[in-house]
């Protein structure tokens, strides 16, 4: 099968390539035209997953097609976007009939559901690596960066942390777990839900926002140098399942809550007069911590005891100590 078969059979033409809201033209041409509306901005991310690296080189591709949407998706959603579409830069090593259609509904499963249209791409041979480009719009000076926390915001996150990095001894097969343990983890890892209506919902109220990739704390330092501000984590209240318990014990959970990567659970601060509302409305939010003066994540216990661990997660390019 040539390159524009290739194309043609398995993206082109499925229903997540089918133009949606404010794409004027998808696959096919030399670029794609996104419309965009007065008063709006476009959000634009790219994730890469280079098998080895990200996910093992013999995977389930289905997920993988899911889970390599979803990652890029999770952007939108930390940014309080409305999805709109996404470009998909494939490298692949040989051409598999059925890895290629398992993989293309994996990801047209995702985009269907967070109503992104696949709008290009670029196939390529070589190690397999999977390149989503996502494209969001957002009321222009609604978006939500990472640099607006302020002293007595309250710190937030909508949801369960730590289940993707317990589900990895599973994925690596590692480690083993009963069904009521390992499936609600396995799903955590491969189709991650990106939190798109709450981020939504938080613009205008949120100060600021990112979606959990490298562990809480490590995710914490980053708002908390771009807002100049010192973010308090309390242990105790960080929200774990009941698998995550089950599976790792709570010392074992909480250390995947708080440096395992890869939950796609937002994380934001909020002012704290915004909190009732967001909770009335049903939104799976828990207080985690607090915005001080400073700089610098700090981890306490329920005594308000200093607990800051030493290692904050993972870094592609940390040079050894
Ligand atoms: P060009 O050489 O002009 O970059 P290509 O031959 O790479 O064009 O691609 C032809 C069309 O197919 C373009 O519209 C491109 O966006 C799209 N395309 C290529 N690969 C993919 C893919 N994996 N998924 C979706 N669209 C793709
Ligand atoms: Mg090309």
């Amino acid at each position: 099968m040539g390159e524009f078969e290739l194309i043609r059979h398995y993206f082109a033409a499925a229903p997540c390539a089918q133009a949606g809201e404010g794409v004027a033209l998808g696959i096919g041409d030399d670029c794609a035209l996104l419309s965009v509306a007065a008063g709006e901005q476009l959000a634009i991310s790219t994730d890469t997953l280079v098998a080895g690296v990200h996910f093992p080189a013999i995977s389930d591709p289905f997920l993988l097609g899911q889970r390599s949407l979803a990652v890029a998706a999770s952007d939108l959603a930390a940014m309080g976007a409305t999805p709109v579409g996404f470009t998909l830069a494939l490298t692949l090593p040989t051409v598999e009939a059925d890895w290629l259609q398992a993989y293309a509904s994996g990801l047209n499963r995702m985009a269907q559901h967070c109503r992104l249209s696949l709008i290009g791409g670029d196939t390529t041979r070589g190690p397999l690596s999977l390149t989503v480009t996502v494209f969001g719009r957002v009321p222009s000076g609604q978006a939500l960066t990472r640099s607006g926390a302020k002293v007595g915001d309250l710190l937030c996150v909508g949801g369960d942390l730590g289940n993707a990095a317990g589900a990895l001894p599973l994925v690596l097969g590692e480690r083993a777990a009963e069904p009521e343990l390992a499936e609600p983890l396995l799903a955590h890892y491969w189709s991650p839900s990106p939190q798109l209506s709450l981020g939504i919902a938080l613009r205008g109220k949120a100060s600021a926002a990112l979606d959990i990739s490298d562990g809480l704390l490590a995710d914490c330092g980053h708002i908390s140098r771009a807002s100049q501000v010192a973010l308090q984590v309390e242990l105790d209240k960080v929200p774990l399942s009941s698998a995550l318990r089950g599976f790792l014990g709570v010392a074992g959970a909480q250390q995947a809550a708080l440096a395992g990567g890869d939950d796609y659970v937002l994380a934001f601060t909020l002012p704290p007069a915004q909190l009732p509302g967001l909770l009335a409305a049903g939104w799976p939010i828990t207080v985690v911590g607090q915005v001080l003066e400073g700089q610098g994540v700090t981890l306490v216990d329920a005594q308000g005891q200093d607990i800051t661990p030493a290692t904050r997660g993972y870094q592609h390019f940390r040079e050894s100590p």
